[in-house]
């Protein structure tokens, strides 16, 4: 065999070698965490470079990202560390939810054109990066105090029969008139009463990180307003499209949909091979 072969050949088992050690799972949704280290200062994923929080570097994986190996970096005293974690299936089960009336599935052409620039004005929110003053801490703080167990994360919905896009978030079953608080600290970048969210707040915390609370029945902030954590930004209630009162929670880091839960204590956030 001469030697230009069997660099190849090398080359073609070298990914077999490193790939025979387990690599950790990250379901789709899911939250991968480099553990803090000294001497970090950028973390890279989903085509963001980002700074690390107190030294950790956060890896989301969005609840619709391809399945298979992602590799993602961090770079420590000026030196790039790679690390790979394999996307799963986050096995998100189908839903069937009764609406009282078809108002929000079969919309008027007034209603159409609502819902779409309502898209883009929480679109365009998501983009920006207001740089809120504090530092993000992980994990936050709750959105109601107690918490009941949330659901829904990711579910394939069924509006009356209609089959509609995945569920983005967590609904957290509390009644109209629940305080709900700002997990961290941060900026209101969305007040709205929207179609499909009816009252909303949405908060930019800085480090690519946004919280929405949706189908509030009262909103006590307004849209630059800074907020601590842990202060009422509204009450829950039962606007937009909904069936029955509850909070929707969303949450987007770095651009990706994730489990709000993973953020509170407790989540269930992978920790990967620090080497
Ligand atoms: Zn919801």
């Amino acid at each position: 065999m001469n030697a230009g072969l069997r660099c190849v050949v090398l080359a073609a088992l070298l990914p077999l070698v490193s790939f025979a050690e387990p690599i950790p799972r990250v379901p789709q949704g899911g939250l991968a965490m480099w553990p803090p280290a000294t001497g970090v200062t950028q973390c890279g994923s989903r085509g963001e470079v980002y700074a690390p929080v107190a030294g950790a570097c956060y890896f989301p994986v969005d609840l619709d990202d391809a399945k298979g190996t992602k590799t993602v970096f961090r770079l420590r005293n000026g030196v790039r560390e790679d690390a790979a974690f394999e996307v799963v299936d986050g096995g998100f089960p189908t839903e069937r939810i009764r609406l009282p009336n078809d108002r929000h599935l079969k919309l008027s052409k007034a209603d159409l054109a609502r819902a779409a620039r309502e898209l883009e004005e929480v679109k365009k929110a998501l983009a920006s990066r207001t740089d809120p003053p504090g530092t993000l801490s992980i994990p936050l703080g709750p959105p109601v105090s107690p918490l009941p167990p949330g659901r829904n994360f990711g579910t394939k919905r069924i509006f009356n029969g209609e089959k509609k896009g995945p569920h983005n978030g967590i609904d957290y079953p509390v009644p109209t008139g629940t305080e709900v608080t700002a997990m961290e600290a941060g900026r209101v970048v969305v007040v709205a009463n929207h179609f499909f969210a009816g009252g909303s707040v949405i908060l930019d915390h800085g480090d690519g990180l946004f919280t929405m609370s949706f189908h509030l029945s009262r909103i006590d902030v307004a849209r630059g307003d800074e907020v601590k954590k842990g202060q009422v930004v509204g009450l829950s209630g039962a606007t937009g499209r909904v069936s029955g009162p509850h909070l929707h929670l969303g949450v987007r880091l770095h651009g990706a949909r994730v489990d709000p839960r993973l953020l509170l204590p407790g989540g269930r956030v992978v920790v990967l091979d620090s080497r």
